[in-house]
């Protein structure tokens, strides 16, 4: 309280400085401002640390007219920014109900008076505010700014869908990426819905505005694959290859249990040395050493091993030969090794599988929009940034 009364009075002092200067308060002689009583009455609601009844005060002594809409404007923003909402709600209602206002001032108005109720958590109020805006095409782009984040925040993705590609149009602003995100979040709900045939319709209008939608390619096989449609789910999942190689990892181990289901166990392999000389990366890497390791043996699984670290040394590759090496060492040599697989573990405990390519925000899980700074597509597997996994992990 005494934060907001130290904020205030200067707010107050200019206020009544500007007031007189303007020649809004009604005392004001010819030849110098008197103060009107109320502003002082203001001042003491204020030094007594009544903020609410010194904003009365103000907010009558402020006449609304065309020269002291700005000022109004300032001080319910003010408000807002320092959390103050429910100030900033009575200011700039205060303000909307006052007929002097033109076209321009209110739509201003309704768009501070829209972001103090998403502030306040009145959703709905806000809602009907930004749509107002849009209706009379003023101040779209950023209406449509606060309905998209409103939509996304109330998971109603088909109104966020809507309003993106409004704003796409109104701001010539890419959104296709993210309006496939939204068509993949409809999906996962339709999906949870048991609602089969919708969740189909989804996905194919995701990739239909982003072909690159890596989401909508992992969702198609996972639910292919989750209904024993095997050649389908292959067909989704190696999809990924051509949209974005980086998102690689996520779709080999289904492709695994794809092929092994279907009994292509030699496709698979082939599939995976194609893959590995076209990107490289760890994960196919690694699945590949565990088949010949399985197939062959250790030996020729070692020495494969090797061959590709040689190429690109990674930490998790390391550690796969330590395993290979323990499974056939005895005495002082294993237990060389046994320490030296415990450092590795330590190493690689904690380290994040995901990196924000927009903000740097890592994470151990996949996010699809970033929890860090809520953009969509932006967190990659760290171990395909540049085609490896990196030295420091
Ligand atoms: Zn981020």
């Amino acid at each position: 309280m005494i934060e907001l009364l130290w904020l205030l009075v200067p707010i107050a002092v200019v206020l009544g400085w500007w007031a007189a200067r303007c020649g809004t308060l009604s005392h004001l002689t010819n030849t110098s401002f008197k103060l009107s009583p109320d502003y002082f009455k203001g001042l003491n609601y204020l030094l007594n640390e009544e903020p609410d009844k010194a904003i009365d005060v103000f907010i009558k002594l402020l006449d609304v007219n065309s020269d002291t809409v700005e000022t109004h404007l300032a001080l319910g923003t003010f408000f807002r920014r320092r959390g103050e909402v429910n100030r900033a709600i009575r200011l700039h209602q205060n303000l909307i109900a006052r007929p002097a206002l033109n076209s321009q001032q209110r739509s201003l108005a309704l768009l501070e008076l829209g972001q103090d109720y998403r502030q306040a958590g009145l959703l709905d109020r806000a809602e009907n505010l930004f749509q107002e805006l849009l209706v009379s095409k003023t101040h779209q782009t950023l209406a449509l700014h606060q309905l998209l984040d409103i939509y996304q925040q109330e998971q109603d993705w088909e109104q966020a869908i809507q309003i993106a590609k409004k704003l796409a149009t109104v701001a010539s602003r890419p959104m296709n990426t993210v309006i496939a995100q939204y068509y993949c979040e409809q999906a996962e709900y339709f999906y949870r819905q048991k609602q089969f045939p919708v969740v189909v319709q989804a996905l194919k209008q995701a990739l239909e505005i982003d072909h690159h939608c890596v989401r909508a390619s992992l969702l198609e096989g996972q639910y292919a694959l989750e209904n024993s449609q095997i050649e389908q789910a292959i067909i989704a999942f190696q999809r990924v290859e051509q949209q974005d190689p980086d998102y690689l990892a996520e779709a080999i181990k289904p492709l695994q249990t794809c092929y092994q289901t279907s009994g292509q166990q030699e496709a698979f392999t082939h599939y995976l040395h194609q893959v590995l000389e076209r990107y490289g990366g760890i994960t196919p890497m690694l699945v590949l050493a565990k088949i010949i390791k399985q197939q062959e043996g250790d030996k020729p699984a070692t020495d494969f091993i090797f061959k590709y670290m040689n190429k690109y040394p990674s930490v998790l590759g390391l550690n796969y030969l330590l395993d290979l090496a323990l499974s056939t060492a005895e005495n002082v040599t294993r237990e060389h090794l046994l320490l030296l697989k415990d450092i590795i573990t330590q190493l690689l405990k904690n380290k994040p599988a995901y990196k924000c390519n927009h903000c740097g925000f890592t994470a151990r899980k996949l996010h699809w929009q970033c929890p860090s700074c809520q953009q969509w597509s932006t967190l990659k597997p760290i171990q395909w940034v540049n085609g490896e996994f990196k030295s420091d992990d």
